[in-house]
This record gives structure tokens, C-alpha cells and sequence, in this order.
């Protein structure tokens, strides 16, 4: 006997739609695994909890899956899941390697069954950006790369070397020595400067103002853009950063720019730098974050600013669980 796995998602709540993507479903799972329906032996499904307008196995039924038996169940509400879902798994009589099949927006929940894909996340500090990356990340299993941290690296790198940020030529020096490198650990990012780990000192308000000096030379970008799409170009990843959509990956999947005003921004900072044990002003941080929002969109090189087909968020009233459910319903959307 073989199992064999499927999912699609519907657009609205109605038996329509119900019926619609279950037949195409069933007719593709038949289709890739070259079976004939009288070798179903059943067919159980599952549909997420906000689908209450039809069975899918009666669906299936009037598609015309009659010898087999069927059965149709409801699961549980998972927040921030994926919704309008509907889950299948076919017990079949032969043994064929099994062709598991994902649909629609639920192409998502198999990325290993439905190709690369890369999501481009930019904003200014505080937006939200890294919080919604990592959680990303992790739903769809794919990962995470904190390009800030990258220009962080570079102005660490400067400050220990009493390089001045702004000095181009200078810089430019430096980066010709430059060994920067990022790997992973339990789904985290470790970014190492000439071999040693330095991910928790990249944080202080100091390296924050560096880094946006710095970024803006067109020597240390080039680099850190190599680098990104490198990374980008081989594995299914989350990036969040400046100019990701509009100039490292200007074909990214998918791309969103979030906002938030300056006050919720600069609270969201503080919270983050006080929890983990620094003493910051809070007025000391929201002009930091002013001066580096003015220098990240002012500057000549890929500068700070949503691509054209990015879909913008301002989360400044909404929660993290909100945010990620708007992208998620998004990216449905698109696909
Ligand atoms: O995102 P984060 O606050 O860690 O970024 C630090 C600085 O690095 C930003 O203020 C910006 O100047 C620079 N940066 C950039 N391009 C990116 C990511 C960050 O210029 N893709």
C-alpha cells in the first residue's frame, strides 16, 4: 500500500470553492502518481477550523471518487497557521514511490516539494522586520539572514580598527581585509568577523549609527550584496534589511516594507535593549533611530525605500501575530 500526501487552500469559505480545489486536488494527485481510482482504497481529509461551509469528502464524492471510502475531519485552531486549508492522505492498493502534492497557498507548508523561494522584508529600525523574519523562518523551515547584521559586522570592524565610518577611503582599505562570514546554529544567526563569533556585540547604539555610516559606500555594499545573494541563490530564505527588494533580490518572490511610526519604533528598541540588559535613554534612542532613518533614505546608494511590488505593512497598531498573519495571508495570495 502507499500514502500519499496533498494539501490546497481556498479562497472563501463556500462549497464552491470547497468543491473546486478538492477535485483539482484528487485529479493531481491521480495524475503525478499515475493511478487509477479504483486503486484508492480511501481518502481522508482535514480542513483547518475556519472552513465550515461544505465536507470535502463529500466533495470528493460528487467529483466522482465513489468506490473509495472516505472521511472528512476539522483540526484544531493554530494560531498563525495556515488558513483555508484543506489536507488530504490517499491510501492507494499498489507500491509506487508516492508523489505527495501542495497547492496554492499551501504550496508553502512543503517548500522541499515546491522549489526555492526567497521573501524580501524591508523597513527602517524598529519596524518589525527581524521579529517577522525569524518567525518566517521557522514556520516555512527556511532561513533567516539578518543582513543588518552584516553592515554591523563592517562597522565593528571599523570602530576596533580606529577607522573612521565615514572616511570612504579609509573603509575601502579596511574592507580589502575583511573576513566576514555567517552561519547557522539551532535556526540562528552567528555572524563571525576574521573567525570569531561577535553576534552579541553588534547591538550597541555606538555600532548601530557606524553601520549606517558605513553602509553607505559603495565598496562595503557591493561586498555584503555578493554575499547576500550568494546565499540567496542556493537556499529558500527570509532577508530582511533596506534595500533587499529593491536592489539585492529584485526578483524575490516575495516582498514586504513594513513602517511604524517613530514613537512605537523607538519603544520597541528600548524594550528590546533593556531586556536584554542595556541601559539606554529613550530619547537618546529615538534620535538615533531618527538620524539613521534620515541617513539609511537619503543616501545615494540603495537607499531606504519600499520596491514598487512591495506590499507595505505599517504595524505600529498591530501585534507580531498580527503582522505575520497579514504576510502569510499575502503571500497566499500571490501564489
Ligand atoms: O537592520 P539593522 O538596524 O540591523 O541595520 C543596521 C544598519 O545597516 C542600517 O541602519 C542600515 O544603514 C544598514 N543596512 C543597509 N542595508 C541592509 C541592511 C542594513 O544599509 N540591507
Amino acid at each position: 500500500m502507499t500514502v500519499i500526501r496533498g494539501a490546497t487552500t481556498i479562497a472563501e469559505d463556500s462549497a464552491d470553492e470547497i468543491r473546486s480545489a478538492v477535485k483539482e486536488l484528487l485529479e493531481q494527485i491521480e495524475n503525478m502518481n499515475s493511478i487509477r481510482r479504483d486503486e484508492i482504497l480511501s481518502i481522508v481529509f482535514s480542513s483547518t477550523s475556519d472552513i465550515h461551509s461544505y465536507y470535502p469528502a463529500k466533495a470528493a464524492r460528487e467529483a466522482g471518487f465513489e468506490s473509495c471510502s472516505l472521511f472528512s475531519a476539522q483540526e484544531p485552531e493554530i494560531e498563525g497557521g495556515l488558513g483555508l486549508c484543506i489536507r488530504v492522505m490517499l491510501f492507494v492498493e499498489k507500491n509506487i514511490p508516492p508523489r505527495h502534492v501542495y497547492l496554492r497557498g499551501a504550496r508553502l507548508l512543503r517548500k522541499d516539494l515546491s522549489g526555492k523561494m526567497n521573501i524580501a522584508i524591508d523597513g527602517p529600525a524598529g519596524s518589525g522586520k527581524s521579529t517577522i523574519a525569524k518567525l518566517l523562518a521557522k514556520d516555512y523551515h527556511i532561513l533567516y539572514l539578518d543582513t543588518g547584521a552584516m553592515y554591523r559586522a563592517c562597522a565593528l570592524k571599523a570602530l576596533r580598527s580606529g577607522v573612521d565610518p565615514d572616511n570612504e577611503a579609509q573603509v575601502c582599505d579596511l574592507m580589502r581585509t575583511l573576513a566576514l562570514n555567517v552561519e547557522y546554529a539551532d535556526g540562528c544567526q552567528r555572524t563571525l568577523l576574521d573567525g570569531t563569533d561577535v553576534s552579541d556585540e553588534l547591538r550597541t547604539p555606538e555600532v548601530s549609527m557606524a553601520a549606517s555610516s558605513i553602509s553607505r559606500h559603495e565598496c562595503v555594499r557591493s561586498k555584503m550584496v555578493e554575499k547576500q545573494r550568494e546565499i540567496a541563490a542556493k537556499l529558500s530564505c527570509v532577508l530582511d534589511g533596506r534595500d533587499i527588494g529593491t536592489c539585492v533580490l529584485p526578483d524575490a518572490d516575495f516582498k514586504f516594507f513594513l513602517t511604524a511610526s517613530p514613537d512605537v519604533r523607538a519603544a520597541r528598541r528600548f524594550d528590546e535593549m533593556t531586556a536584554k540588559g542595556y541601559r539606554v535613554d529613550f530619547e537618546e534612542l529615538r534620535r538615533e533611530i531618527m538620524r539613521r532613518d534620515e541617513q539609511d533614505s537619503t543616501r545615494a546608494i540603495a537607499p531606504l525605500r519600499p520596491a514598487n511590488d512591495a506590499v507595505i505593512i505599517d504595524t505600529s497598531r498591530l501585534s507580531v501575530a498580527e503582522v505575520l498573519a497579514a504576510i502569510k495571508q499575502k503571500m497566499q495570495e500571490k501564489i
